[in-house]
């Protein structure tokens, strides 16, 4: 049996992965020399990126407590990342014990780690599935899915920072319906993307310089996020700024000059 610990053999290291690039923005160590030089180049091209980042860990946090709070006990959490702090399990079982939730990614990286979070997760509510976002079949029919989630009940879906990375050729609006058609009434979507309607040529330098690293990255304005919650309805205050979906007191303050470069969403299925 392969160890765990150790890097898998199909990690190609030399290519970027946005797990890991994203693990560079945030302070981690789960990086690669190819990683390091598109997420210096981004930065450059784009310095707020770090701050964005930041953003989009607080939103995810805040969305997840969210829905706890509202009553949710099971999350699909697709584009997990590398973890971090404030995973998803973490922040919906300190509202709720008895929470599971069922992690995603393509990146084999994020598998060795979710292997050892999970050895310290309490037993059957938290697993792990390799799949791409794109193909919904393998993950909603996974054995792991099915045997941690309940299709019957309300599902918290969550795709915070990730379809920006699947190209209108690879149709997110199609994709992503297949996953809210799993859900019943009383399940929630919630959604992070990046936009170029705040600071259009702040971010197409982002969006460029993350392309020419070639790590497909996808702008999307407003009414195009939005397209993603048909059949739901958007709770307050709906379409926002990342940094302006339901502020937390203890969050830290934006700096005077940010500049915003996503939308933070969460809606409840009709
Ligand atoms: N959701 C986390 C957060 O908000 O902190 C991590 C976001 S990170 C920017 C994006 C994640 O999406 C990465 O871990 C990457 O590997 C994953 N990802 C990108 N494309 C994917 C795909 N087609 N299928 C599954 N995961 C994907």
């Amino acid at each position: 049996m392969a160890d765990e610990t150790s890097p898998p053999t199909r990690l190609n290291t030399s290519v970027p992965h946005p797990a890991r690039v994203y693990d560079y923005w945030l302070g981690g160590k789960d990086n690669f020399a190819a990683d390091r030089e598109v997420a210096e180049a981004v930065k450059s091209a784009s310095p707020g990126v770090v701050q964005g980042v930041r953003d989009n860990r607080a939103f995810l946090g805040r969305a997840v407590r969210f829905l706890a709070e509202e009553g949710i006990t099971q999350f699909l959490d697709i584009g997990t990342g590398i973890p971090t702090r404030g995973n998803t399990h973490e922040v919906a079982q300190a509202v709720n014990p008895a929470a599971r939730v069922v992690y995603v990614d393509n990146d084999p990286i994020v598998m060795v780690h979710a292997r050892a979070l999970l050895r310290s997760a309490p037993e059957g509510r938290t697993a792990y599935v390799e799949a791409d976002l794109r193909d919904p079949d393998a993950i909603l029919e996974h054995p792991d899915t099915l045997a941690t989630l309940d299709f019957g009940r309300p599902i918290g879906l969550v795709i915070v920072g990730t379809l920006m990375y699947i190209k209108d050729e690879d149709d997110p609006f199609g994709v992503v319906k297949r996953y809210t058609d799993a859900l019943v009434p009383g399940s929630y979507l919630a959604v992070s993307h990046v936009t170029g309607d705040f600071a259009p040529e702040s971010l197409t330098a982002f969006a460029e310089a993350y392309n020419a690293g070639s790590v497909p990255l996808v702008l999307r304005t407003g009414a195009e996020i939005s397209r993603f919650f048909e059949g739901f309805e958007l709770v307050e205050p709906g379409l926002a700024a990342l940094g302006e979906w339901r502020p937390a007191p203890d969050d830290v303050p934006l700096p005077a000059d940010h500049v915003h470069g996503a939308y933070g969403v969460v809606g409840r299925k009709l």
